[in-house]
């Protein structure tokens, strides 16, 4: 793989060829997968879904996680249902991303990647401890296999997830940096975040969005380049550390208008890179 390949964010759902037609279409090298279908966890159609990969040539960078119950409608919402955070459903969190973990090993995909929820700033919080655990037998589960973990940024500030990660002390435990998100949560100026979380940087969003206008709310997705992000300074600032993966668009809208941003995000990219 070439540094700086671009890529998308796909949902793979339940007819992966059509997925990956998309990706060829849209001549991309690379793909972050989201969350895949419960049969796949559970060890069915591995083999015809590694042939739909194969066909399409494109490489898997990252698998994400995602959980049933989850919500992104507002910031007391992704508190309350969002990734590992929660703990009446953070056992059986705990299982399905072991089982994702696993997967993405079949597939020979190194990385897998979560939101894990607002972990708490405070380091004598019980939950942070808790999490601090919870997050090492994760790691540990994937090092098994030689693969990283990834948390996807913008629930926290840099600073604190920074701490998490040296209080969690496992070399596996990596950030997928969305720029977009440190600007959505309202959680910091994304290139300073950068700059603190760069040795740890595993994979990128290319997503842009603009700060919230009301307490509790989060801020609004945009186009690639019509956010806050300042695109342009986020490129040079990943070239600045010697960031050298993958660039993963992401656009959580859907239908046309979703593949004429993506594609107009394609063209602003490679104008850049
Ligand atoms: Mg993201």
């Amino acid at each position: 793989m070439k540094p700086l390949s671009l890529g998308v964010m796909l949902g793979v759902g339940e007819e992966p060829r059509e997925s990956f037609k998309k990706v060829v279409e849209l001549g991309l090298p690379t793909v972050q997968m989201g969350c895949p279908p419960e049969k796949y966890l559970a060890g069915r159609g591995w083999g015809e879904l590694k042939e739909i990969i194969r066909q399409s040539g494109v490489t898997i960078t990252t698998v994400f996680c995602g959980f049933a119950g989850e919500s992104y409608a507002d910031i007391p919402t992704v508190r309350r249902t969002v990734g590992l955070v929660p703990p009446d459903t953070r056992a059986e969190r705990v299982a399905k991303t072991k089982a994702i973990i696993d997967f993405a090993h079949a597939l020979g995909v190194k990385d897998v990647a979560a939101h894990i929820g607002f972990i708490p700033e405070d380091e004598s919080d019980a939950d942070f401890q808790e999490l601090v655990q919870v997050m090492r037998g994760i790691c540990d589960h994937a090092d098994a296999n030689g693969q990283n973990f990834c948390l996807e940024t913008g629930q926290e500030t840099a600073a604190a997830l920074l701490n998490f990660i040296e209080n969690v002390d496992r070399p596996n435990l990596k950030v997928n940096f969305d720029p977009a998100n440190m600007i959505l949560y309202g959680s910091g100026d994304p290139i300073d975040a950068l700059e603190l979380l760069g040795p740890y940087v595993e994979g990128v969003h290319a997503k842009d969005g603009t700060w919230p206008k009301e307490k509790d709310k989060l801020g609004s997705e945009t186009p690639l380049g019509k956010g806050d992000v300042g695109i342009d300074r986020f490129i040079a600032k990943l070239k600045e550390i010697g960031y050298t993966g993958p660039l993963t668009i992401e656009r959580e809208i859907s239908g046309e208008r979703q593949k004429q941003d993506i594609l107009a995000a394609i063209g602003l990219l490679k104008s850049l890179i």
